[in-house]
């Protein structure tokens, strides 16, 4: 098939004259998710039309990198003759794209990777069963979050530190992982942009002994970070988000890369990881109220490397998850609809 895989387009925020690309160069959850869907499908044997992500090295000759970032420029080349050999359209952009505004009879589907209803929900697919309820769907696919092994690094031997690794904000939790580390007389290293000053502050203030600030991390020394840490921390919390809605984790793209590199997860129960983070991990509860013996007894009882990388392929794999969209793609050419 010929997919035009569409990311959201977004700008560099330290260089705005050129795009975040796929995959991305620091902080972006979606772009990683676009990247290992991307990978599944060259694995598949597919070609990829990549839009939103102008710069992007292609990663095989099958990728075509459309020029196209600003969103009337993504919907004109879908609407031009560029777009005539593509067989179905894949939108990651949580809104950039109109479906409206496609050519008559376009197959198109979207992924949501927000948190409350999806601008345009026809033809919507879910990262969780949780996101998906929160939009008030039951009955859109659901399809997690993919890893390609081969972007990450494995390692068996773990350094003695936990790791938060994302936005430095309050519904991530970054603040609830702070006090888990403290109780568990564990370090933890923080990595991440933060673009709330005062809750980064209030995190030192409180747990100044217990941080390590390293700021945003791409490249090697991601992999790094994550491979070599005895568990990746997700607590995210169910306040008040950025799209003013209370915030239900989506789909959490930290917990299967953390996976794949043999790193347990200790996440809360808040949207999407109630359902994953028993697989490669344990669930503590929302807040900040933990026990030394608690925390001591949470890191004590995690899953080993190994079957943590085990439970990571089999479910999250890129292929195995590239083959479960595939499926939808085809269900979507023959004419199914969903809302
Ligand atoms: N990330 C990164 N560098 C950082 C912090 C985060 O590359 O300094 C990546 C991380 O590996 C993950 C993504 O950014 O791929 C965050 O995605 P997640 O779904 O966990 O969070 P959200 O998209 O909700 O912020």
């Amino acid at each position: 098939m010929r997919v035009a895989l569409v990311t959201m387009a977004l700008r560099l925020p330290t260089d705005q004259s050129r795009w975040i690309t796929v995959p991305p160069q620091g902080y972006a959850g979606i772009h990683w998710v676009v990247s290992n869907q991307l990978d599944g499908l060259l694995a598949l044997g597919h070609e990829v039309f990549l839009l939103g992500a102008p710069g992007t090295v292609p990663a095989s000759p099958a990728v075509t990198v459309v020029d196209a970032g600003e969103i009337e420029d993504m919907h004109a080349w879908l609407n031009g003759p560029g777009a005539s050999v593509v067989d179905v359209v894949h939108d990651f952009s949580c809104g950039q794209i109109d479906p409206d505004r496609l050519p008559e009879g376009m197959a198109y589907l979207s992924t949501h990777h927000l948190t409350g209803r999806p601008k345009y929900p026809r033809n919507c697919v879910y990262a969780s069963y949780a996101q998906r309820a929160q939009a008030g769907n039951d009955v859109a696919p659901v399809v997690r979050i993919s890893v390609n092994p081969a972007r990450y690094t494995f390692r068996a031997e773990k350094d003695d530190y936990l790791l938060y690794l994302g936005r430095i904000s309050e519904w991530k939790g970054a603040y609830q992982a702070a006090a888990f580390a403290a109780a568990a007389g564990r370090r933890l290293v923080v990595a991440g942009p933060s673009w709330e000053e005062d809750y980064l502050a209030r995190i030192l203030r409180d747990f100044g002994d217990t941080v390590d600030v390293v700021g945003e991390v791409g490249a090697e020394r991601r992999l790094d970070l994550i491979s070599r840490a005895t568990a990746m921390t997700v607590l995210s919390q169910s306040t008040m988000g950025p799209w003013g809605v209370v915030w239900c984790e989506p789909g959490s793209t930290v917990v299967s890369e953390a996976a794949v590199c043999g790193t347990p997860v200790i996440g809360s129960p808040n949207g999407c990881l109630a359902e994953i983070v028993p697989h490669v991990g344990t669930v503590v509860p929302e807040g900040s109220a933990f026990t030394r013996e608690q925390a001591r007894g949470v890191v004590a009882g995690l899953p080993g490397p190994h079957a943590v990388r085990a439970a990571a392929l089999e479910q999250w794999d890129h292929v195995v998850l590239a083959k479960e969209f595939e499926a939808i793609y085809h269900d979507v050419l023959a004419g199914r609809t969903w809302t």
